[in-house]
């Protein structure tokens, strides 16, 4: 098989139909469902006709671009972009977008929503009550049913973009207090106190990571920084799997070195049965659904059709990673 429609979706990621039918407007359409870089680089096999490149997880590195000497643009579905060779596709003249700021409030919702699991563990109650546990407790619940309440907590986050500053708005609406390390900040979003790193992990009841998955962010929470956090904090992490060193991160709740962490992101996905945090009470996990909403699905395809049309008919598409 060889493609020649000139938009490839790569992955299997949410498109409406309302955005399929334009792009079928804009001259059609192929899903690939490729399961990685090679899969992809077969069924492109060297095609003129293909243009733009739409990928949520499959990486567009080299071998992909040696077999599209038509493409014009490549289109990351979210806001990660860490599987697209940047600087390989800027060297072949290639544009570069991501859907920044679509699936941020998903996002942030998501980070709540971990949260509060795992504060109130609910992971733990509702399996409990499905398997009939409360009427033999009666009125003496178990241990781990006594939670704790985000008022006065205080939260610290590492990335305040799209993410980090929705999550920093919510926070408060529930009387925390914010800390924030980001080198790149600009402008503060809401009030939140800007601190070092180091800082912020030792006094952070609540951490949660918003932060791309680059070369300075991969493995920034490796055994040395999870040894300055407080015994008593919990993580969250909705950014990237490998901003931890995942070892580090197990090894850390085993020792009871950290209390809990919630993560909708690993270093290797997915994750099976055996993985050692699938065991741990003190965790709470998700398949990495941050973005999965209907509303941001809608947005992201939305996107999609904008940023195809602008790179078919020769503008700068939004969302330009500039590199
Ligand atoms: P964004 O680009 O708006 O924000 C990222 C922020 O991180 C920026 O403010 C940037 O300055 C900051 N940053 C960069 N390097 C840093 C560093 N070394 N230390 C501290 N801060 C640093 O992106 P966003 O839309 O907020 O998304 C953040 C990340 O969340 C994405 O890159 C993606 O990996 C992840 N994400 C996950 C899901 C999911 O399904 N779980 C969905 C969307 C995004």
């Amino acid at each position: 098989m060889r493609i020649s429609a000139p938009v490839v979706l790569a992955d299997r990621f949410y498109m409406s139909e309302e955005a399929l039918e334009e792009i079928s407007l804009l001259g059609g359409f192929a899903w690939a469902d490729a399961a990685a870089d090679r899969d992809l680089a077969i069924k492109i096999n060297g095609s003129p006709s293909v243009k733009v490149l739409v990928s949520e997880y499959v990486p567009i590195n080299a071998r992909v671009l040696d077999q599209a000497p038509g493409l014009k643009g490549i289109i990351a579905y979210g806001a990660g972009y860490d599987h697209v060779a940047v600087e390989e596709a800027a060297r072949r003249g290639v544009q570069v977008c991501n859907c920044r700021g679509e699936n941020a409030q998903a996002v942030a919702e998501l980070t709540f929503a971990l949260l509060l699991n795992l504060m109130r563990r609910i992971n733990l109650a509702d399996p409990w009550v499905r398997a009939d546990e409360w009427p033999k407790a009666g009125r003496g619940l178990p241990e781990w049913a006594m939670g704790e309440e985000l008022r006065g907590k205080t939260l610290g986050l590492v990335g305040v973009g799209q993410i980090g500053s929705r999550v920093a708005r919510i926070a408060g609406g529930f009387e925390m207090k914010v800390l924030a390390y980001d080198p790149f900040l600009k402008k503060l979003p809401v009030e939140m106190t800007v601190v070092p790193l180091e800082t912020l992990l030792s006094l952070a009841d609540i951490i949660s990571f918003h932060v791309p998955l680059t070369a300075r962010t991969e493995r920034m929470m490796d055994r040395q920084a999870l040894q300055r956090m407080k015994p008593e904090a919990l993580i969250v992490n909705t950014s990237r799997g490998r901003v931890f060193d995942e070892v580090a991160l197990v090894e850390a709740l085993e020792t009871q070195q950290i209390k809990g962490a919630a993560l909708d992101v690993f270093a290797d996905e997915p994750i099976g049965w055996d993985h050692p945090l699938v065991k741990m009470k003190q965790v709470v996990l998700t398949p990495h659904i941050g973005a999965l909403t209907r509303e941001a699905g809608k947005r992201l395809a939305a996107a999609v059709v904008r940023q195809t049309r602008d790179i078919l008919e020769g503008r700068p598409p939004e969302g330009l990673i500039e590199k």
